[in-house]
Formats: structure tokens, C-alpha cells, sequence
């Protein structure tokens, strides 16, 4: 029997590995998804089956609960809501792993003598990561529904606090095992993790949120794992390293997207200052060039190459299939059009992808911003799409601008550049953008969606 569930574990072990294998493409990340769902459907009965369970009705209540709100969440959730969600979603890994170390520190503090030295510090270490991932993500969650400052909120001797709230739970953690419990210690022991988790991340500025939520999804993973370690579980163990790692690799390719380093991100208070749109330390002409639809649609159909940048409005006004549509009217007029995909572009890693990938824009289309660049200065026209920040040229020269050093879209190179996009007012990171200025700068305003379609419709007349 033993051999039986272990074996299950190892298959579902492999489930998730060649489904992670899968995710990697959009052409076969339904499969891989799927396949993780397998894997993780048969972790759960072998794991129901095993352990000797006391209450399955109290189990399959909470199982079916949660597939409600999982079902629920996936059908009625809008794309655009889709970064808030899966920041929420990390928060709710990590309250699971936390609830688990709670429950076995109890159960420690009811059943033993003294506290087991080992399995107790496994215990601690879930409470810290989890505690820490769960409210670290409900400000991240807050941040991105606008519902908390995207700004950096800071305070004097905020990292001195920080660093002193993790000593005090080391400290508490080591007297709570060898003082064999104490119930006032085991509360405040959940308090600091908790506050913990709020003070990682409100310092963080609202640009930077790209790291923060692939960071967090990392500590979700590890949160896991250790948890996985705690009750001996190795399909959550598997599972939980997957998701670590992965979201370290996530990490670190955000990292590089913004041109900064982990420590920087983290503890540098650093980011958007978001709402109104404000200048940095450049002046410039604030002589706004506008186009119309007919006289864009002409231009873009009488170009030899045409490369699109997609940014958060693109997903904001669900534009992704109107701009399919145009791509193949484009392409039916012998142009050559190419999407050029930022790293951060959207409000979570891989918006534009996904989105691309709903509407079958094919993968080959896609180009990342190192293959691109070298491109826009040979391209008739680069035709923007609710994108700013990610092709704000300050990033390159303005040391006063909170998104100085990320790497941009070189659109303004191009001959020409059309942005489509509702009003001047700022991107996520509430700065002005001197690319609309420019002499070889056309602004289409109106909502993507309609804009695009209207695009299409003119070509069509052409
Ligand atoms: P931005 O947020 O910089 O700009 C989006 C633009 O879209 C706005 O200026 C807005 O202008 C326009 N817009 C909004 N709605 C519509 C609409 N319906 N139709 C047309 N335009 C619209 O987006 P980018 O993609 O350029 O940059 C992403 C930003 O988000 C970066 O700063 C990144 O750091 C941050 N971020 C990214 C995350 C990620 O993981 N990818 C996560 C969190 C933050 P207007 O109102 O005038 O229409």
C-alpha cells in the first residue's frame, strides 16, 4: 500500500513537471495546465486515502467551497482583474501554509510534554513565510486595485523596524520551543509574521509591483514546501519547490525587465508615484500631434513594416481580437507586422502574451524587447497600443524619473509612431511621456478597442 502511495506521488510529481514543461507555450499551455490539475487531483485523493482522516464531511465541505469560489472566480473575474487575482491567489498559499503551522503548533502545545525541537522550527518557519506571503499579498492585491497608494509608503527607520521584527520572531520562536509554549508568545509570534508581511511591501513602489508578485509567488511555493516538510507530505513538497523556483526564475527575469537588482526592489522604496501625470527632471515640447482613424488606417496600409506594441489599455478595452482583425487586414495588404512584447508590459508577467495567445495571434508574431529593438529604426511605423511606460524614452536619459534604467521599447525610433490611447494622463507609474510629444509622434485618441476596429473598418474601404 505504502508503495502504491508513493508511487502515486511520483506520478503526480511528473504531472506537474511536464505540465510546468507545457506552460512555457502558449500553443500547449491548456495541456499543461490540465495536466498540473491531474497531477494535483490525484495528490489530493492518495492524500485523502492515507492519512487517517476523522472528518471527510468537514473536508469535502471545504473542498466543495473552494471549488466554488475557484470555479466561480475563473468564469466571472475579468481578464483585467487577472494580475489582482493571482496576487490574491498567492496570499491564500501562504494563509494556507500558515494555517497549517498554526494548527500542528497547537496540536504540539495540546498533546506534548515539551515541545518537539525539530518539527517545531519546521512549524515557525511555515508561520513566518506564510504569514508573511498571505498579508504581503493582500497589499499587493490592495496596490493593484487601487484600493491602497501604488507610491512607495515610508517611514524613518522602516528597514532598522523590518529588521528588528524578524529578530524578535527568531528570538520569540527560540524561547516559544524551549519555554515548552506559551499561549501569549504563540499570539504575538503570529502578530509579528503577519505585520511583517504588510511592512515588506508597502515600501515598494507601484512600479516595481512586477517583482513583488513573482517575488511573492516564489515565497507561496516555499511557504509550501515547508509546510509539505511539516506534515510529511512530498507531493506538497514537489509541488511547493516547483513554485519556489519557478517564481525565483520569474523573479529575476523581472528583475532584469526593470534593470534592477533584487536588493534594490526590496529595499530601496523605489517605484511609481502613480494618479496625475507629473514630469521629472526634463523639460520639453508639450506640442501635441494628433491623428485621425481614416488618415492612420491609410498610413498603416501603404507601410512596408509595421510593428505593434501592446500595452495595459490593450487589455483594459479587451482589444486583443480587434487587433487580430487588423494585424490580417494589414497582412492581406502585403504588410510585414510584427508585435514587439515588453517583459512588463500589462499588469502581470506574460498580460500580453496570454492575451495575444486568446485571440491566436500566432506565437512567431511575438518578439521580445532584446530581438525588437535593434528593428524600430528600420520600421515605417510603430502603431502603440495603450502602452506608455514601457516606451517612455526617460527611462533611458532622466535620473529624476522612477522608472530611470528600466529598458524600453525603442519606438521612437521608428519614422513614425501612432499611440492610441483615451487622454494625455500618466501610465502606472503616474509620469508623463515625452515619446507623445515627439515630431514623429501621431496620438489616435479614443478606447483601443474602438479605435482599432475603426482602423480595421477603413483599411477595409482601402
Ligand atoms: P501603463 O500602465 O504604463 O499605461 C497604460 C496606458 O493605457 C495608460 O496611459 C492609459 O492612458 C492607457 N489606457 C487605459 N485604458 C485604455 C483604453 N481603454 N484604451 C486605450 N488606452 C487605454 O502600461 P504599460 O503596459 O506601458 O506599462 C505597464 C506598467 O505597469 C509598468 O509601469 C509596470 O511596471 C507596471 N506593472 C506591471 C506588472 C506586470 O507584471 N506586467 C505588474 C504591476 C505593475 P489613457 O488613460 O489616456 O487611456
Amino acid at each position: 500500500m505504502t508503495l502504491l502511495i508513493e508511487f502515486s506521488y511520483l506520478i503526480a510529481a511528473c504531472l506537474f513537471i511536464v505540465g510546468l514543461k507545457y506552460l512555457g507555450l502558449p500553443a500547449t499551455a491548456r495541456k499543461g495546465n490540465a495536466l498540473s490539475a491531474l497531477g494535483m487531483l490525484i495528490a489530493i485523493v492518495v492524500t485523502l486515502l492515507d492519512r487517517q482522516v476523522i472528518n471527510y464531511t468537514m473536508i469535502l465541505a471545504a473542498v466543495g467551497v473552494g471549488s466554488f469560489f475557484g470555479v466561480a472566480s475563473a468564469k466571472w473575474i475579468r481578464m483585467t482583474a487577472m494580475p489582482q487575482m493571482v496576487g490574491l491567489q498567492n496570499g491564500f498559499g501562504g494563509a494556507a501554509s500558515a494555517l497549517v503551522s498554526i494548527a500542528e503548533l497547537i496540536r504540539f502545545m495540546t498533546t506534548a510534554e515539551t515541545l518537539p525541537l525539530d518539527a517545531s522550527s519546521i512549524a515557525l518557519l511555515g508561520l513566518l513565510i506564510g504569514g508573511v506571503t498571505f498579508t504581503g499579498s493582500l497589499v499587493a492585491f490592495g496596490k493593484l486595485q487601487g484600493w491602497i497608494q501604488g507610491a512607495p509608503i515610508t517611514f524613518r527607520f522602516q528597514q532598522m523596524v523590518n529588521a528588528l521584527l524578524v529578530l524578535c520572531f527568531l528570538m520569540g520562536s527560540g524561547y516559544f520551543i524551549f519555554s515548552h509554549s506559551s499561549f501569549p508568545l504563540f499570539l504575538l509570534l503570529i502578530f509579528i509574521s503577519f505585520l511583517f508581511g504588510v511592512l515588506f511591501v508597502i515600501p515598494i513602489g507601484g512600479a516595481d509591483m512586477p517583482v513583488v508578485i513573482s517575488f511573492l509567488n516564489s515565497f507561496s511555493g516555499m511557504a509550501a514546501a515547508v509546510t509539505g516538510f511539516l506534515v510529511l507530505n512530498h507531493a506538497l513538497i514537489v509541488s511547493g519547490a516547483l513554485v519556489g523556483a519557478s517564481g525565483l526564475i520569474l523573479t529575476q527575469i523581472m528583475c532584469k525587465a526593470m534593470n534592477r537588482s533584487l536588493t534594490n526592489v526590496l529595499f530601496g522604496a523605489f517605484g511609481g508615484v502613480g494618479g496625475k501625470a507629473v514630469t521629472a527632471q526634463t523639460e520639453f515640447d508639450q506640442t501635441v500631434r494628433t491623428i485621425d482613424a481614416e488618415e492612420a488606417a491609410t498610413v498603416l496600409a501603404y507601410a512596408k513594416s509595421v510593428i505593434i506594441v501592446p500595452g495595459y489599455g490593450m487589455a483594459a478595452a479587451q482589444a486583443q481580437h480587434a487587433v487580430q482583425s487588423l494585424v490580417q487586414e494589414l497582412e492581406e495588404k502585403g504588410v510585414q507586422v510584427k508585435f514587439a512584447i515588453h517583459p512588463v508590459a500589462g499588469r502581470m508577467p506574460g498580460h500580453m502574451n496570454v492575451l495575444l495567445a486568446e485571440a491566436d495571434v500566432p506565437y512567431t508574431q511575438l518578439m521580445d524587447m532584446e530581438d525588437i529593438n535593434p528593428e524600430f529604426d528600420k520600421t515605417d511605423v510603430s502603431l502603440v497600443i495603450g502602452a506608455n511606460d514601457v516606451v517612455n524614452p526617460a527611462a533611458r536619459h532622466d535620473s529624476a524619473s522612477p522608472i530611470y534604467g528600466m529598458p524600453i521599447l525603442d519606438v521612437d525610433k521608428s519614422k513614425l509612431t501612432i499611440v492610441i490611447k483615451r487622454s494625455m494622463s500618466a501610465g502606472f507609474s503616474g509620469i508623463d511621456n515625452e515619446l507623445f510629444y515627439k515630431p514623429n509622434t501621431r496620438m489616435l485618441f479614443g478606447s483601443a478597442r474602438d479605435v482599432v476596429l475603426k482602423l480595421v473598418g477603413e483599411i477595409q474601404q482601402l
